[in-house]
């Protein structure tokens, strides 16, 4: 691909989201209507961008279920407040720029600097990642597997050479091992998938770092929502709600861009897909969440940190994450800390197993909380996914984490991009 299709002040507003291709149907923006299929995160942001930017285009949000925000729910009991699935943002201008126009600067923090350290279980003890680990593999040995990835369609296994490392890397993002995770998906600027800036990126990174709205995050922290990340949802619903041109519908089942087109008399271009397609059970990971809480006084062998992730499928929990350590804003009662559980389906453990096993990994003592707040699933994103992406199958628009990128960041980028178009 040649070097030059974007500006750089492209790169400065996208950064490397720009290596990620935009599934966008050539005549979208000849669209004077525009169905959006899925009420989550992808199609509530697309839809923000487009209303406001076109107020002459009508938009019909059609989601299956009867709330929008899919993936995104927020969960709370008295004090007690817990992210079933996405609790926090790693730093992206696209992402601070939503912030910002939907007015929830001033609930919008960053992480506890305090919190940042991750831990992998592994034979029963617990190490800590670090620098450290990286170079235990070799720097040359990693050196040598970054640039073999250049070749496209690895998997990240192939390119990071210590499979612990490998696998809690992707457990903690797309909770699956790293031999079945596309690099190209995960981290196309490791890979140089796609188009390349056209200056130094490390210059790049300099200006987007002096450029964020609202703040400009310290490097290695994310940032999350006081009331959790139901509030972005909330707060687009509203901000829909008060726009004349976009509706939303609820309990709304297509199977296919096809039917849309022909149950809502549309062209097929002005369909927009964010929601899952062609996916099969087998194509997810399917997960159990918790929300646990305990009396500090009973968890003191837990140091505060991010959390832990746990690659062996012995054990019924991939991943705990230290929910009441990371957020600046509290999220459990004074003198109690809450943890949130990732329980894989594959791995066979009921609750009485979680339960259990949190005995011996986090503390001897009965938690005061235990609930299994919700379930969700992960697509998977198996190596070469990144190369399926046709470019000349382009009649409807795709978006949304199957196509974008599997964090909010991408998926919110992606949005502005697309909007960008009309
Ligand atoms: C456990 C977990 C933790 C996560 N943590 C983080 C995190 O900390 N940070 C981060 O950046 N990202 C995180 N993510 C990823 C994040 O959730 C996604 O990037 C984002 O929410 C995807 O939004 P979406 O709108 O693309 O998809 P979804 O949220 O999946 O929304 C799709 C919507 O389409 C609807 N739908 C589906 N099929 C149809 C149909 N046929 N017709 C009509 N509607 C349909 C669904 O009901 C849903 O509302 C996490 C994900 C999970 C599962």
């Amino acid at each position: 691909m040649c070097d030059s299709l974007f500006t750089v002040e492209d790169w400065v507003r996208y950064g490397d989201e720009l290596r990620r291709p935009l599934l966008v149907a050539p005549k979208l923006s000849q669209s004077t209507k525009v169905c959006i299929v899925g009420g989550g995160l992808s199609g509530l942001s697309i839809a923000y961008r487009i209303a406001t930017k076109r107020p002459d285009i009508e938009i019909e949000i059609l989601e299956r279920t009867e709330r929008c925000g899919g993936t995104i729910e927020t969960w709370s009991e008295g004090e007690w407040l817990c992210d079933v699935a996405v609790n926090a943002a790693r730093p992206h201008h696209s992402f601070w720029r939503l912030v910002k126009d939907l007015g929830l600067g001033d609930v919008f923090f960053e992480s506890n600097p305090e919190a940042t350290s991750r831990w992998l279980l592994l034979n029963n003890k617990k190490s800590r990642l670090s620098l450290l680990t990286a170079l235990k593999m070799g720097p040359l040995r990693l050196l040598r597997s970054v640039r073999s990835s250049r070749s496209g369609g690895k998997s990240i296994a192939e390119i990071i050479p210590n499979q612990s490392v490998a696998d809690a890397m992707t457990l903690g993002i797309v909770n699956d091992v790293s031999r079945n995770v596309d690099a190209d998906f995960l981290m196309p600027s490791m890979t140089r998938f796609g188009e390349n800036p056209p200056i130094k990126w490390s210059k790049i990174k300099k200006m987007m770092k002096q450029s964020y709205p609202l703040f400009s995050p310290r490097k290695g922290s994310i940032a999350s929502f006081e009331g959790g990340m139901q509030t972005l949802i909330d707060a687009l619903v509203a901000q829909l709600g008060q726009l004349s041109n976009v509706q939303i519908h609820y309990q709304q089942q297509f199977d296919n861009p096809e039917q849309v087109a022909l149950e809502q008399n549309l062209p097929i271009h002005s369909i927009i897909w964010c929601a899952p397609l062609d996916r099969t059970a087998e194509d997810q990971t399917e997960l159990d969440v918790y929300a646990v809480g305990y009396a500090s006084k009973d968890i003191t062998t837990v140091p505060i940190g991010y959390g832990t992730l746990i690659p062996d499928n012995e054990i019924p929990v991939s991943g705990i994450l230290h929910e009441s350590d990371v957020h600046t804003t509290s999220r459990a009662p004074a003198n109690h800390r809450l943890f949130r559980i990732m329980a894989p389906r594959r791995r066979g453990g009921d609750e009485a197993a979680v339960r259990n096993s949190l005995k011996q990994i986090l503390s001897g003592k009965e938690p005061i909380l235990f609930k299994k707040i919700g379930q969700r699933s992960i697509p998977s994103y198996n190596p070469g996914y990144m190369s399926t992406f046709d470019d000349n199958n382009r009649s409807f628009t795709r978006a949304g984490w199957f196509f974008s990128g599997v964090s909010v960041t991408h998926v919110v980028a992606e949005a502005e991009r697309i909007a960008d178009k009309f």
